[in-house]
């Protein structure tokens, strides 16, 4: 059985999905209560592969809100990560997707040092990122997405915000050994890091912010920002293509320009209905065949048996396992969401 542990996207969806989540007490309250809410296995999920196989899941609310980080309520946002895992475990999930902010808050405040969860021991064998699978599918949506608006990567300028991170160091990684990229930027902030990863790619040059937009052809933004940024059509080059992998989503409705085509970045369809009521709380367009990259890992590793942590740690992201990963992810009937109407 595979696993997935979410979370919304702030305390405004929170409150108002809190009725169906099956928190109805809490549709009025405030960051206090979801800090003291204890996660719930809240939907049980069931999908079918292209191969004919079906599998069964579930899906655990951390009731985790990004709020948490802005609002430095850090011992609560801990504790959420980690008591989901925990329910995870005992529940006998044999591999659980961390989504969204999970996997980051486990990295950025060192939880492999925090096994045990009162009397549950975490194996973290049973956990992974999602991140191999999110990569993959984000640089899918790179080359298929410059395909379907005309830009030929072979003459394009890609700036990944957020480079030095474990998904935007997969992504460079890939770009770097599988396309003719012509230029990479790597935008982020701290500079060590940033040399770090422009000397393993031997490449990629390293710019602010607002320099690396006003240059790039496609934007890969995977930056992990609580809160979205304000960014404007004016500051973007023309025709651009815009991937957001970030969730919650930073540049969604604000961007709005014939010229700018923006991808929802890391979201997947499957090829067949997946019984579940989970993504029409994210209100995903497609919900019973859309959702994102890192939970189809869960999935894609429980159709395989590949019962391992098979993304774990930070930049630790390979080509080969991202090529291994993208390759069950088609076996299994997902497919990278792409640009409508083109
Ligand atoms: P990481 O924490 O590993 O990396 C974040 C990156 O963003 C780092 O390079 C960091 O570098 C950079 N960054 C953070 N703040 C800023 C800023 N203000 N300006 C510029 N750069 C910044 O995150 P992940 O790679 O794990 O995740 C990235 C995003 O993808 C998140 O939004 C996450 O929620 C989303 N995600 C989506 C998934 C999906 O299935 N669609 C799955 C998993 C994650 P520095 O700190 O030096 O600035």
């Amino acid at each position: 059985m595979f696993g997935l542990i979410g979370h919304l996207t702030s305390l405004e969806h929170a409150q108002k999905v809190a009725k169906q989540l099956g928190y109805p007490e809490y549709h009025e309250q405030g960051l206090d209560f979801w800090c003291s809410a204890p996660p719930q296995i809240v939907d049980e999920i069931k999908v079918t592969s292209l191969t004919g196989e079906t599998i069964t899941g579930k899906y655990v609310e951390s009731c985790f809100l990004p709020e948490m980080l802005t609002q430095r309520r850090i011992k609560a946002a801990i504790r959420k990560i980690l008591n989901a895992m925990a329910q995870a475990q005992k529940a006998n999930i044999d591999i659980t997707a961390l989504g969204g902010f999970s996997s980051i808050v486990f990295e950025n405040f060192n939880l492999q040092n925090n096994r045990q969860v009162r009397n549950v021991e975490l194996d973290f064998r049973r956990f992974t990122t999602g991140n191999t699978h999110t990569a993959y599918i984000i640089c899918q949506q790179v080359v298929q997405g410059a395909q379907q608006i005309g830009i030929d990567i072979s003459q394009a300028t890609i700036a990944v915000c957020g480079a030095t991170g474990d998904i935007g160091s997969g992504v460079c990684r890939w770009l770097n050994t599988n396309t003719a990229v012509k230029n990479l930027l790597l935008v982020a902030r701290n500079q060590e890091r940033l040399d770090t990863l422009q000397s393993e790619l031997g490449r990629g040059k390293i710019l602010p912010m607002d320099e690396a937009l006003s240059q790039a052809d496609i934007v890969v933004w995977v930056a992990s920002l609580p809160k979205g940024v304000e960014i404007s059509a004016e500051a973007l080059k023309k025709p651009c293509l815009i991937i957001d992998g970030g969730y919650p989503k930073n540049f969604d409705s604000q961007v709005q320009h014939p010229e700018i085509a923006i991808l929802k970045g890391g979201i997947v369809e499957h090829s067949l209905d997946i019984e579940w009521k989970i993504m029409e709380l994210v209100n995903m367009e497609t919900p019973n065949r859309q959702l994102f990259a890192c939970f189809a890992e869960a999935m894609i590793l429980e159709f395989e048996k590949w019962y391992t942590n098979f993304s774990w740690g930070r930049n630790e992201i390979t080509v080969t396992k991202m090529d291994q990963i993208g390759e069950a992810s088609r076996k299994h009937g997902f497919q990278p969401l792409l640009l409508l109407d083109k």
